[in-house]
């Protein structure tokens, strides 16, 4: 129960005291830890909600403090977790991927958008943002759940504690107060022949960047290419395997490209992994031999466009 915050604080352990009121329901469903913050997941106190809906169960009103504990009704790294591997999309009554309609939508638009005209292409894109900016979970653009839960938890933790502090380790370095991260996909041969100056363009700005790279049939890669984006400095992703928005589509085909794909990370000596087109599934990234992935978006988060 305590990982979720000890992970993102690194904080002392002894003030990520969190137990369980009680034992918590089998389903899964949406409720609130406060007005504003939604979670998914299950709970000890209340029948969570399959859908999102005003006047839903606060867990808030059932968290007691008993010594230097945290009596929660909920586990808060498992709402992290359902968060992160996008559960919340799942059908709680079978348990299996679900699609809307919006979500197919989507995937056709992205396939016919080479081919719509320019201003059907806006108006699409407006009626979309206007769908997102409604969208209350995850939130649109941003979605603060997690730093939701957590700071309040650790408002909690603090009076549980009665404390005025609680160390913990700033999140970014030299106490630099947010950061940014810039990445180049990089699709074709054109892209490829086009590295070089963006490298410059980049260093022009100080900025030590990634590019993602596609192991398979998009272009060749001849290992001074990759030597030269090492040499400067920049990172080196491997990037989905031949970018034909089809990785996701079939376990056993995902499960050997993931092989060829690791071998590809230990050639490229890279670290980090983006799919084509952001296509994912979560529950099956474990395969892939990475540190970090890059094709779930925190940000401006769009449906992940699941095959069936
Ligand atoms: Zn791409």
């Amino acid at each position: 129960m305590n990982q979720a915050f000890l992970d993102y604080y690194r904080c002392p352990e002894r003030f990520a005291n969190f137990t369980p009121t009680a034992k918590r329901s089998a389903d899964s469903g949406f409720f609130l830890f406060g007005k504003d913050v939604l979670c998914y997941g299950s709970n000890s106190a209340a029948f969570p909600a399959a859908a999102v809906r005003p006047n839903m169960y606060d867990a808030l009103a059932n968290v007691a403090l008993g010594g230097a504990s945290l009596q929660l009704p909920f586990d808060p790294t498992e709402i992290t977790d359902n968060l992160r591997r996008e559960r919340y999309l799942r059908n709680s009554h079978n348990g299996s991927a679900k699609i809307s309609v919006e979500q197919a939508l989507s995937g056709a638009y992205r396939v016919l958008r080479p081919a719509l005209p320019f201003g059907l292409r806006r108006h699409l894109q407006k009626l979309y943002l206007r769908g997102r900016q409604e969208q209350r979970f995850p939130r649109w653009p941003v979605d603060r759940t997690v730093e939701d839960i957590v700071e309040r938890l650790f408002v909690l933790a603090l009076k549980a504690h009665a404390v005025d502090r609680i160390p913990f380790i700033w999140f970014w370095p030299e106490g630099a107060p947010s950061c940014a991260i810039l990445t180049h996909d990089v699709e074709t041969l054109r892209g490829r022949n086009f590295c070089s100056r963006l490298m410059d363009l980049d260093d022009s700005a100080g900025i030590k960047s990634s590019f993602q790279i596609v192991p398979e049939q998009r272009y060749s890669i001849p290992p001074s290419f990759l030597d030269s984006l090492r040499k400067r400095g920049f990172e080196i992703n491997v990037h989905d395997i031949n970018h034909d928005g089809r990785l996701f589509a079939d376990q056993t085909v995902f499960l050997r490209r993931a092989e060829a794909i690791n071998r590809y990370a230990k050639e490229f000596d890279a670290i980090g992994f983006r799919s084509g087109g952001l296509y994912r599934n979560p529950e099956w990234l474990d395969a892939l031999e990475f540190s970090y992935d890059m094709s779930i978006p925190n940000v401006a988060h769009h449906p992940p466009l699941l095959h069936r």
